[in-house]
This record gives C-alpha cells, structure tokens and sequence, in this order.
C-alpha cells in the first residue's frame, strides 16, 4: 500500500525505454494518442509513483508544451506516453487568472460529499464529451520538491484534479458517465446551457435523468441555431 507522497516508492527508480526514448528526444513535441491506438494502451494502467529525487525537469517542460499546444486544462503523463504519476492541473481556468500547477504523486486526501455534474471531455478521447458526476471540494495533496503541499480545491478545479487523478489509475471520464456520451462539439452547448439552468435555478449541482434527457434536447437545438 503506498502512502503517496515524497517518500513513496522504495525499489531504485528506472525510466522505462520508451520513456527514456520520448524525453531524449528534447526538440520532439509530446504526442497525445487517442484511446484505440496501441500507443495509447497505458491509459489502463496505474501509473507509478516517482521516487525521490528524480529529474522531472524535462517531463514537465515537455508536458507543458503539449498541454499549451492541445488548449487543455489538465494533462496526465500517461496520456503522453510516460507511466507515471505526475500531472498538470489548470487552476482558475475558467477564471481571471489561470495558471498551471506541476504535481508530483498526486493524492486526494478528502472529499466533500457534495457532488456536482458538469461536462467534461479528454485529450485522449477526441471524439466524445459527456455528463461527469464529480466531488464538489477536494482536499489535494502532492510532492512539491522535496515537501509534501496541500491545497483544498472545489468546483471546476477540484473536477480537473479528479479527471486527471483518474488517468493515474487507469479511469477514463467515460467509465463514470451518469448521461449518454455526446460529441465532443455539443461539449460547450451542453456546458453552457448546464450553466444557464443552473444559474435559473433550474437545475441543482447534481441532475436527475430527467434534467439530463432534457439538458440534451435543449443543447441539440441550440447547437442548430445559425
Ligand atoms: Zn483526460
């Protein structure tokens, strides 16, 4: 059982050869295969946890690139090819000031029971976006360094972290689905008109398959408005 952390894993740390391969190559963009592809296998495993003292220098580097050129929030280094636990979470993305955080064996420490629907979608899952019932409020944790840090997220940020956590384990956004899968185009037609109910008092954070057969038909027709 790992307690996460700085001072997880205790045999001697090796990159694999094809993670050795992808960093070496310092000028090659990071590619992000789409589920289906073999490259993209690994999004089924648990990732493992990165010993102490390991040069993630050019990882993160290279991780950033990509997630700036996808246009992303979060990105999960499995879904570039490198098994193991490190992230990118894009805080505040919907908000003033974002800026994207660097994690290192990221763990949830609590969660809220309060939960929350929102639309998500994944780099690694082009084609489809959908319904994701996540917690509200998240206590996180990870290795900054040499230290462990926590910070308590909720909302839009708190999701990020979940859907990427997720990655870490081997889950995709379309193994918790409580709505049918849509495409990725009627991903911000749904999101919007989610919000909009929700801001009408419509709709509460968590939605009945009534309100989800319905936020779909109402997100279908205006998607078809010129
Ligand atoms: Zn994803």
């Amino acid at each position: 059982m790992g307690t996460g952390g700085c001072a997880a894993a205790v045999a001697p740390w090796v990159w694999k050869p094809r993670e050795e391969a992808l960093l070496a190559a310092v000028a090659a963009p990071l590619v992000i295969p789409p589920v289906g592809d073999p490259d993209a296998a690994l999004l089924r495993d648990r990732a493992r946890e990165i010993a102490p003292g390991v040069d993630l220098v050019l990882l993160e580097r290279k991780m950033r690139a990509a997630l700036e050129e996808s246009g992303g929030v979060g990105l999960a280094a499995p879904q570039v090819g490198v098994s193991v636990r490190a992230i990118l979470v894009m805080l505040d993305a919907r908000g003033e000031a974002p800026r994207t955080i660097w994690c290192v064996n990221p763990r949830i420490v609590r969660r809220s029971d309060a939960l929350q629907d929102d639309i998500e979608g994944c780099l690694s899952i082009p084609d489809v976006s959908g319904l994701v019932r996540r917690n509200l409020e998240l206590r996180v944790a990870w290795c900054d360094g040499e230290q462990d840090v926590e910070l308590d997220v909720s909302g839009f940020d708190a999701r990020i972290f979940q859907h990427e956590i997720d990655h870490l384990d081997g889950v995709l956004f379309t193994d918790r689905l409580v709505g049918p899968p849509a495409s990725t185009a009627a991903l911000r037609p749904l999101r919007e008109e989610l919000q909009r109910r929700r801001e009408q008092g419509l709709v509460g954070d968590v939605l009945t398959p009534d309100q989800i057969a319905d936020l779909w038909t109402a997100a279908a027709s205006t998607d078809r408005l010129p």
